[in-house]
C-alpha cells in the first residue's frame, strides 16, 4: 500500500504561508503583487484552468486580473495585450492561457512576454536558465513535482529517475530538476523501445504522457515513487484520470499522486512562488 501524496493539502498549507508574507510584503511595500492572465476562447479547460488560478490568487493575496477576449481576436491584438502588460509597472507577472486558438502563433505570443514577468517560464531567457543552471523563473509543474518530492523528504540524490515524456513544458525540465539534484534520469518518448523494462528499474516515476492509464503495475518497481502529471478525459466515466493506472499501480508504489488532486494543485501553488519572485525583484529594482 502507498502512501498518497496529497499535492491538494500540499499546495493548502503552503498558500497559508505564502498569505502570511504576502500580507507582510503588501504592507512594507505598499501594493501586493499583481498576475494578469490573458484568455482567449472559451475552451472549457482553459476557463476552468484560469478559475483555479483566480481563486488561488484571492487565497494568497496576490492582485489579480483576467482579461478575457473572443477567440476571433487577432494575434496582433493578443500582442498588443502583452505590450501594454509589459509596460505596466503595477503588474508583475503575465500569463497567457494555452492554447491560444489556431490562428496564432503561441510561440510568438509566449515569447513577447518579459522575461522578469514570465511567470510560467516559458521564454527562452528562462528556459536557456534552467539548462544553464544561472537564476531564472522555473516552470510550474516541474517545480511542483520537485516540491512534492521534497514534502515526503525523498532523497533524490543517487537515485534512479525515469521520466515519461518528453515535451518542453513538462518532460524535459522536470528531467533537469531531477538531474540537478543528482538522480540518474532516463527520458522515455514515443519511439522508446521496450518501456517497461525501462520504468520498472526507476525510483522515481514521473508519467507526462497524456495518456489515461498508460503505466500499468507491469512497467513499475516494487517501492517506487510514482508522480502522475498526466490530466485526461476518461471517456466511459466522463471523469478526470491520470497516465497512471492509479488502482493497479498503488498496492507496488511506496509513494504515488492521485489525479485530481496531486500534481495540478502544486501547479497552481508554484505560479503563486513564482508571481511573488517576480513581484519581489520588480519592488526592489
Ligand atoms: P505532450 O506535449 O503531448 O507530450 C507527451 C509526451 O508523451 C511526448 O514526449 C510523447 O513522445 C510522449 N508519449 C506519447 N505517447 C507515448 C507512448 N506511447 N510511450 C511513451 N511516450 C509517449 O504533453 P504534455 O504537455 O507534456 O502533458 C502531458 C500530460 O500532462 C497531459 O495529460 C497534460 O494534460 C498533463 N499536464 C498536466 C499539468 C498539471 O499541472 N497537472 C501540466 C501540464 C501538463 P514524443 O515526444 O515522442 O511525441
Amino acid at each position: 500500500m502507498a502512501t498518497i501524496i496529497s499535492g491538494k493539502e500540499l499546495a493548502k498549507s503552503k498558500k497559508v504561508q505564502m498569505a502570511e508574507e504576502v500580507k507582510k510584503y503588501t504592507a512594507k511595500y505598499g501594493r501586493a503583487p499583481h498576475l494578469a492572465v490573458i484568455l482567449v476562447g472559451e475552451d472549457p479547460g482553459s476557463v476552468s484552468y484560469v478559475k483555479g488560478k483566480e481563486k488561488a490568487c484571492i487565497e494568497v493575496g496576490i492582485t489579480n486580473t483576467t482579461i478575457r477576449k473572443p477567440d476571433t481576436i487577432s494575434e496582433e491584438e493578443v500582442l498588443e495585450i502583452v505590450e501594454a502588460l509589459n509596460n505596466d509597472e503595477g503588474v508583475d507577472g503575465i500569463l497567457v492561457q494555452l492554447p491560444l486558438p489556431k490562428h496564432m502563433r503561441s510561440e510568438k505570443v509566449i515569447q513577447a512576454i518579459r522575461k522578469d514577468k514570465d511567470v510560467d517560464g516559458f521564454h527562452f531567457s528562462n528556459v536557456a536558465s534552467l539548462y544553464l543552471k544561472q537564476p531564472g523563473i522555473v516552470s510550474c509543474t516541474p517545480k511542483g513535482i520537485i516540491e512534492i518530492l521534497d514534502s515526503i523528504s525523498y532523497p533524490i540524490e543517487g537515485k534512479r529517475a525515469v521520466v515519461i515524456g518528453r515535451s518542453n513544458i513538462v518532460g524535459m525540465p522536470v528531467s533537469k530538476l531531477l538531474l540537478d539534484r543528482n538522480a540518474t534520469v532516463t527520458i522515455c518518448h514515443s519511439r522508446t523501445q521496450n518501456i517497461a523494462e525501462i520504468t520498472s528499474q526507476a525510483d522515481i516515476l514521473v508519467a507526462a504522457v497524456g495518456k489515461p492509464r498508460f503505466v500499468t503495475a507491469d512497467m513499475v518497481k516494487e517501492g517506487a515513487v510514482v508522480i502522475d502529471v498526466g490530466v485526461n478525459r476518461d471517456l466511459t466515466t466522463n471523469k478526470l484520470c491520470g497516465d497512471v493506472h492509479f488502482a493497479e499501480v498503488e498496492p507496488k508504489a511506496s509513494y504515488i499522486t492521485k489525479v485530481p488532486g496531486g500534481v495540478g494543485p502544486m501547479t497552481i501553488c508554484c505560479l503563486m512562488e513564482n508571481t511573488i519572485e517576480c513581484y519581489l525583484k520588480h519592488i526592489k529594482e
